[in-house]
């Protein structure tokens, strides 16, 4: 047993410059540090980021309340999480904050890991031999992640399933990004280079003009690496979805449920789609089933509809709602929930899909928070410091296992 003999919380920023939390974790003979992200097409089931009076209101709740914190086993992660949803006291920490309590338990986690001289994720897997998910990036995208006249659709998503290993998986989604910017600029000599807040190209383009692109991107690099490369979309539906249809406003295009069944169909056939995340409201279970049922080996996967909730995950296998699912730990609070939701989500057979927050951080631990729940693929972006940070330490625990 490692105690934890000290913790400290501190306001912090993310990527895109919105508050947050930072946690520190102290055991003896280690330590852990974590940093909450922070989504902004945020699902309206997930746990509230912040409390309304913000990072000084959730600190002093944590700091009037050290004495229930300290002493508690950093490795034993439900007793952590037990003891912040009660001191948060609701169902979706508005009192502390998700930021707070995600801060905290993966900043636990790693306590626990310093101390023992292990890799996280060996907190998370024990000795079990750790599988290296596949990167999917986004390359192009609009919608609530960048500007005016950028695509409806939020993300175009690329991930290498042909490569051999996760350094030159690394390689193959940083040489579509790069071909995906030359085929912008042929198009569009005007093109600033303007980039969401991922790091995917935000241009002035219909969702129909960026299919094209990515498409071609992909055969050109596919062709030149001779590695299969699989074509995704993020419709981030609860963004489009007003008054009952779905709205694109960059093509003026309205779509009743029906209609957009239809669409994301076509799509999936004319772009030959491996993946497909929300492309109904995160209230549109049935959608989602009806979907499922009529499409084959295309992954469905639902973000803002389960929120890494396993009681919302219950109801949607029970209606065969999807095949996927977005396992983001700050839609729920904490560690020990969000691997809750991954064992029920892989022990019904659907594909987990470890993923970033729009705002980031510079943590790496996505890395081993992705490979603990056992994820397919890890969504976490292709350029930028925050988006890095992940890649490179999948890429360091890859060539610990090699040695
Ligand atoms: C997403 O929708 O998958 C996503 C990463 O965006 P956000 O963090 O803004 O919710
Ligand atoms: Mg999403």
């Amino acid at each position: 047993m490692v105690e934890i003999i000290d913790f400290k919380i501190r306001p912090a920023f993310t990527s895109r410059g919105d508050p947050t939390l930072e946690a520190e974790v102290i055991v003896r003979g280690g330590k852990g540090r974590a940093t909450s992200p922070m989504g902004a097409s945020a699902g309206k089931n997930e746990a509230v980021h912040l409390p309304k009076g913000g990072p000084k209101a959730s600190i002093e709740i944590l700091v009037s309340n050290r004495n229930r914190i300290i002493g508690i086993d950093a490795g034993d992660l439900k007793a952590l999480s037990d003891t912040l949803k009660d001191i948060d006291g609701t169902e979706k920490f508005e009192n502390i904050g998700a930021a707070a309590a995600y801060a905290i338990t993966v900043a636990s986690a790693e306590a626990e890991a310093d101390s023992r001289g292990v890799p996280m994720y060996e907190v998370l897997i024990g000795k079990e031999k750790p599988t290296i998910p596949y990167p999917l990036g986004n390359v192009l995208g609009g919608g609530k992640h960048a500007g005016k006249g950028s695509p409806d659709i939020q993300e175009f998503l690329v991930t290498p399933l042909g490569a051999p290993n996760i350094v030159e998986a690394i390689k193959v989604n940083l040489e579509v990004h790069k071909k995906v910017r030359s085929i912008i600029e042929e198009r569009d000599p005007t093109f600033t280079g303007g980039k969401g807040d991922e790091g995917a190209w935000a241009p002035k383009m219909t969702d129909e003009e960026a299919f094209e692109v990515v498409e071609k991107a992909i055969d050109h690099v596919s062709r030149e690496l001779g590695y299969k490369i699989g074509f995704g979309i993020d419709m981030a539906s609860s963004s489009l979805w007003e008054n009952g249809k779905y709205v694109y406003r960059r093509k003026g295009k309205i779509l009743t449920p029906e209609e957009q069944l239809a669409y994301v169909e076509d799509l999936v056939k004319r772009y030959n789609l491996i993946y497909v995340e929300d492309p109904f409201h995160e209230e549109d279970f049935e959608s989602f089933s009806e979907l499922t049922k009529k499409i084959k080996d295309v992954v469905i996967v639902g973000d803002d509809l389960f929120v890494t909730n396993v009681a919302r995950l219950e109801r949607g296998i029970k209606m065969n709602a999807a095949n996927g699912v977005i396992l983001k730990v700050n839609q729920v609070g904490t560690l020990y929930d969000a691997l809750l939701f991954s064992k029920l989500a892989i022990d019904n057979g659907y594909k987990v899909i470890a993923s970033h927050r729009s705002g980031d951080t510079w943590d790496h631990h996505l890395a081993h928070i992705a490979i603990g729940a056992k994820a397919w693929l890890i969504k976490t972006g292709i350029v930028g410091g925050e988006r890095m940070s992940k890649l490179m330490e999948l890429c360091r625990i890859w060539e610990g296992l090699q040695e």
